[in-house]
């Protein structure tokens, strides 16, 4: 089948891989994704079921990679074959699985309990994970260089994003939000001219309240970063050998090149073509169930009791509790309190932000080199908090009195 490559783990399994040796009659365990929600989901499986076949589907080349190293490596002076920590037929042999690359799968049949691999073939599961991530959200642009506006959300953007800074001196990013901050970051400390825009008032204003966003915002500027904020960006036209990036308010940005990192669209096409239920995400319950039987959903795609949550923090919670579940345990998923550390060395940043919803106000305390901000409801209890330079290290003193996310 043409750009299809199949890679057969190593088989310490008793008889009994149909894949193999197609003796046996139960199906697989099949894991759609190979980022970190299947690779973790398949690692905690595996510590609880070394005998039942495994078979790994992935549109990628199914390299293990941590997906968070692509907004920071550059300043640390490392490559994308440099993020790889093992590519899939390492995977394969680690796993005593069958990964099954560059394979994308185009449809489930539910009553029939099967994926439609991509030409057509057929493949039966006794129960299915998706785990397929999420997709760059495009901006509303106009232009004739709207194709050329770049994203990073793998392995393989990412290298082709490192091939063409080689050529370029001065970026526009589109998005001022955590990945957003984050590249930006990484590419002025490696030398790079970096220009923000974005509707936003301050950096991640979506997860900081006004004081650390604004801490983080200067402290981005004074290691170089630019900023057109409480703006949109229109239209990408190409100018000579670059581009022009015109502004809602009349300005245009020359840049030479244009990275959007507006933010990520779980991906629920697969799911929904099925008929499973999805929001945002998948939807699935504190089991990691989707409204299929034996078919669960883990990850960026997924939307756990209305929480989708795209860190990575979630999908190690979620593979823990999934792994049991599959193994015959059935363990419901359970969010500790879980910061997330923005990656911007210039100025770090740890949020963990309250319960959407959550009924209390912000109380921010300028600190020696830093910002502390905390959310507390009206009886004084702490629902959240930002930490801007120095106040950072409170991280974990305050994770302590926090609730958990899903108890
Ligand atoms: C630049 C960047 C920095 C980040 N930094 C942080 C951070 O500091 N901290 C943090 O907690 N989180 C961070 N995140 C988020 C975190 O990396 C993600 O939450 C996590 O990697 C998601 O993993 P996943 O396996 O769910 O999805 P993905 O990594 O997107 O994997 C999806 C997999 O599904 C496969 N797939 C999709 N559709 C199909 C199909 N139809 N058929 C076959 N295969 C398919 C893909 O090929 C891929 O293998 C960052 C994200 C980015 C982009």
């Amino acid at each position: 089948m043409s750009g299809v490559r199949r890679i057969q783990g190593g088989f310490r399994n008793g008889p009994g891989d149909r894949l193999r040796t197609g003796r046996d009659t139960v199906p697989p365990l099949v894991i759609v994704g190979t980022g970190m929600a299947g690779y973790t989901l398949a690692r905690e499986w595996r510590r609880l079921d070394d005998r039942t076949s495994l078979l790994m589907v992935t549109a990628d080349n199914g390299d293990a990679y941590a997906k968070p190293m692509l907004s920071n490596a550059l300043a640390q002076g490392r490559t994308p074959e440099a993020l790889v920590t093992a590519d899939a037929v390492r995977m394969a042999e680690t796993l005593n699985a069958t990964i099954r690359t560059h394979t994308e799968v185009e449809a489930i049949d539910v009553p029939g309990r099967r994926l439609i691999l991509a030409g057509g073939e057929a493949v039966g599961y006794r129960q299915l994970v998706l785990a397929v991530g999420a997709s760059p959200f495009r901006p509303p642009l106009e232009g004739d260089a709207v194709t050329e506006v770049l994203s990073v959300n793998s392995l393989e953007d990412y290298a082709r994003f490192r091939e063409r800074l080689t050529q370029v001196r001065q970026l526009v990013i589109l998005g001022p939000g955590l990945i957003g901050s984050e590249f930006a970051n990484d590419l002025v400390a490696a030398g790079w001219r970096v220009t923000v825009v974005g509707p936003d008032p301050w950096p991640v204003s979506t997860l900081l309240p006004e004081a650390v966003g604004r801490t983080l915002q200067q402290g981005l500027t004074a290691a170089g970063v630019e900023w057109r904020l409480g703006r949109l960006a229109s239209s990408v036209q190409r100018a000579g050998e670059g581009f022009r990036v015109q502004l809602d308010d009349g300005e245009q940005l020359e840049a030479d090149l244009v990275l959007s990192a507006v933010g990520l669209r779980p991906n629920v096409a697969l799911a929904e073509a099925a008929g499973l239920k999805v929001a945002r995400g998948i939807v699935v319950d504190r089991y990691l169930r989707t409204s299929a039987e034996d078919i669960y959903a883990l990850g960026d795609c997924a939307e756990v009791e209305g929480l989708n949550l795209p860190f990575v923090m979630p999908l190690m919670q979620g593979a823990r509790a999934l792994a049991p579940t599959l193994a015959g345990t059935p363990t419901p998923v359970v969010y500790p309190p879980m910061p997330v550390v923005i990656k911007t060395p210039a100025c770090p940043v740890a949020v963990a932000p309250p319960p959407r919803g959550a009924k209390g106000t912000w109380q921010v305390e300028a600190i020696e080199g830093g910002v502390r901000a905390r959310f507390l409801a009206g009886d004084g209890r702490l629902l959240g908090f930002a930490l801007a330079g120095a106040a950072v290290a409170e991280k974990q003193g305050l994770m302590r009195d926090l609730p958990p996310v899903l108890a």
